[in-house]
C-alpha cells in the first residue's frame, strides 16, 4: 500500500464518497468521512449529535473545532493511510489538516470536478442502504427490486438523506460554491492537487482515480 494520504475534494454529489470507499478497498486505505462520523453522532442521539443535527439539517457547515475533533478522534496517521473525504471544507480546516493531522506525512488532494447543474438531480434521486450504506442512483443505479439493496444478504432498506431534499441540497451547493475557490488556491500553489473529470460515468472516474493515485 501507497502512504501518501489522500484529501477527496468536490462538491456534494460529485461522486468522492462512493470512489472513496472503492478505492479504500481495493488499495488498502482507510476511509473517513465527516459527513458519515456526524450522522453516526446523530443516530446514536450523543450530546455531539443533538448539537449538529439541526446544521446538517439545514445544510451548513458544522464548526470547525467541532468536527476537528471528531476526525482526530477517528484517524491515526501511523497506522494507516487514509482518504479524507468531506474534510477539508473551507481553508481554515485545509490549515488545520496539515498542521494537526497531516504534519510530515506525504500526502495529495484530488478534485472532482464537474458541472454543478449536473448535481441536483444526482443527489435528490441518491438512495443508500441503511445496513450497509452502498450508494444508488434511482435515474441511473438503481437497485435490482425498489427500496431495497442489491447487496445484502437481508436486503437492506434504502433511504434518503435528509439533507438531500431539493432545497437543502441547493443551500449545500451554495456554501460548496462560496467555499471551495480558496481551498484549490492553496492545493494549486504547493502543487499538491490533481484533478478528474467527475461527469463521467462512475467506471470512468475510478480509472482516472487509479491513475493520479498511481502518478507520483
Ligand atoms: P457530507 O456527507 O460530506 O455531504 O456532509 C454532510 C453534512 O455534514 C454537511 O452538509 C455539513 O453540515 C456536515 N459536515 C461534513 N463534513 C464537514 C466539515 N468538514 N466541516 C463542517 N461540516 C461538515
Amino acid at each position: 500500500m501507497d502512504s501518501t494520504q489522500l484529501i477527496f475534494l468536490g462538491a456534494p454529489g460529485s461522486g468522492k464518497g462512493t470512489q472513496a470507499s472503492r478505492l479504500a478497498k481495493d488499495g488498502g486505505y482507510a476511509h473517513v468521512s465527516t459527513g458519515d462520523l456526524l450522522r453516526k453522532e446523530i443516530a446514536k442521539g450523543s450530546e455531539l449529535g443533538q448539537k449538529v443535527q439541526g446544521i446538517l439539517s439545514d445544510g451548513q457547515l458544522v464548526d470547525d473545532q467541532t468536527v476537528l475533533k471528531l476526525l482526530q478522534a477517528n484517524c491515526d496517521l501511523k497506522k494507516s493511510a487514509y482518504i479524507f473525504d468531506g474534510f477539508p471544507r473551507n481553508i481554515e480546516q485545509v490549515k488545520m489538516l496539515d498542521k494537526v493531522l497531516i504534519k510530515e506525512h506525504p500526502s495529495k488532494a484530488i478534485y472532482f470536478e464537474i458541472e454543478l447543474d449536473q448535481l441536483l438531480g444526482r443527489l435528490v434521486n441518491r438512495r443508500s442502504c441503511k445496513s450497509c450504506g452502498k450508494i444508488y442512483n434511482l435515474l441511473s443505479n438503481p437497485p435490482r427490486t425498489q427500496d431495497l439493496c442489491d447487496s445484502c444478504p437481508d436486503a437492506g432498506k434504502l433511504e434518503q438523506r435528509a439533507d438531500d431534499q431539493e432545497e437543502v441540497v441547493r443551500k449545500r451547493m451554495k456554501v460548496f460554491g462560496d467555499t471551495i475557490a480558496p481551498i484549490l488556491e492553496y492545493y494549486d500553489s504547493q502543487s499538491r492537487i490533481m484533478r478528474i473529470n467527475a461527469g463521467k460515468r462512475e467506471e470512468e472516474v475510478y480509472s482516472q482515480l487509479r491513475k493520479v493515485v498511481e502518478s507520483s
